[in-house]
Order: C-alpha cells, then structure tokens, then sequence
C-alpha cells in the first residue's frame, strides 16, 4: 500500500470532527511530500530539531504538531511556526513557551499530557495536577499560551478493554475541564488514539489522532 492510500483509507473512515495528524518522525522529506500531495497538511514529530529541519525545507502552508516530549531549552528553535504543542507536562515548560511566544508575538497552542496509562514510563500529569495547573493564578500571566485541551497514550497492551477504559476516563475528565474556560484556556481538542488503536479512541471520544506507521510504514526505532 502507497502512502496516499493508507491516508486515503484512514481519512474515509474518521468522522468529520476527527483531526488527523500524520506522525512523520523519523520518515524522510519525500514521504512527508507524499502525503502532502495526497493532501494532508498536519504532521506531528517528536524531536524538535527533526521538525525544524523539515519546516525549513517542506512547503510552508504545513501545520507542524510536536508531540513529544518536552525539553525547555529547544522550545525556541520551533516558537516562531509550531501550530500546537501535545505534550506539555509542566508549568516549566508552560512559562518557556509563554517567553518564546511573547517574542515571536504570537500566541501558542498547548495540550496538557495527562497520564493514563498504568505503565511506569509514561510522561505526563493527573487528573489532579492538571486541576492545579487550570486553577493557578500563575496561569493567568501566561497570555501568550492557549490551553487547548489534553493528550493522552493509553497503555501499550493488546486488551481493548483496557484500552476504552483509559480513553473513556480521560474524556471524562476532559469534559469536565470546561468549567475552567477562561482567556487562555480553551479545552476543545482531545488527543488521543494512534495507529494501534485510533478506532478505540474515536469511540471513546477522541478529536485528533496521531497516526504514524499505519500510513507511513514501520519505523526502524522510537
Ligand atoms: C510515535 C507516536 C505516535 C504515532 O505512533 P504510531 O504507532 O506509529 O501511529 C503517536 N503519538 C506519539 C506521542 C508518538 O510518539
């Protein structure tokens, strides 16, 4: 199968209100072209250097997702052209975006990871700490941030049942959150669902998916 009709495929099948975000990382320039020709205009990496290597050289109407997980000191090389940000996990890294912002004059989107997964290793925070962080003053002063709402991975198993329940607490958090709207936040997007089980999330509630290798192939690591 070619990659434009892997997108094709997963794209006739999504509902209407489910964003698709094509997962490029590791895959080179030409398959990102690919897919934009077929065309898909949202694309997610995890390493920020990656993402701005192929900003600098891809068409400029691209949409560019990080979504992995979050070094402050290289927020900088992506302020100026990031459209939306999963994987924020602290309010650290919520005032690093907010200065680099601020210089670029521009407002940046975010999305609060949120640990769903009964796995160790997962990044991201509770339902509590997310709760903190809507609720803080300190947020308020953060006027070049948008909190557009939650990511989240659910655990990494073959048991479906598992996995709709992780999403489905998760979209009841999410649903709950909007109590807290207010300038800067503005819980409207839930993240959630790749490849392995995009079908779940959209059941589950799921507004964007992050699809890597079931339209670009396998990857060789991450
Ligand atoms: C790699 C990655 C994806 C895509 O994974 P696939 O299984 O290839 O679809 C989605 N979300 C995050 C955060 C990732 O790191």
């Amino acid at each position: 199968m070619s990659i434009k009709n892997n997108l094709n495929n997963i794209s006739n099948t999504i509902p209407e209100n489910v964003t698709l975000i094509a997962v490029s990382k590791t895959q080179p320039v030409a398959s990102i072209l690919e897919a934009y020709q077929a065309g898909q205009r949202a694309f997610g990496e995890n390493k920020i250097q990656e993402m701005t290597e192929k900003f600098d050289v891809l068409p400029k109407d691209i949409e560019w997702h990080m979504i992995g997980h979050l070094q402050s000191n290289k927020v900088k090389y992506m302020a100026q052209f990031v459209h939306l940000i999963h994987g924020v996990d602290s309010f650290k890294t919520l005032e690093e975006i907010n200065k680099q912002a601020l210089k670029h004059n521009r407002m940046i989107n975010c999305l609060l990871e949120v640990k769903i997964a009964s796995e160790e290793t997962k990044f991201g925070l509770s339902f509590d700490e997310v709760e903190q962080l809507l609720k803080s003053e300190e947020l308020k002063n953060l006027k070049n941030v948008n909190i557009s709402g939650l990511m989240g991975m659910a655990s990494f198993t073959e048991n479906n049942e598992i996995i709709s329940a992780e999403f489905k607490s998760l979209k009841h958090f999410f649903d709950s959150l909007q109590k807290y709207k207010s300038l800067n936040v503005n819980p409207t997007i839930l993240s959630m669902g790749m490849s392995g089980d995009y079908k779940i999330a959209i059941e589950e509630g799921s507004t964007m998916i992050r699809v890597g290798s079931a339209i670009f192939g396998s990857r060789n690591y991450n």
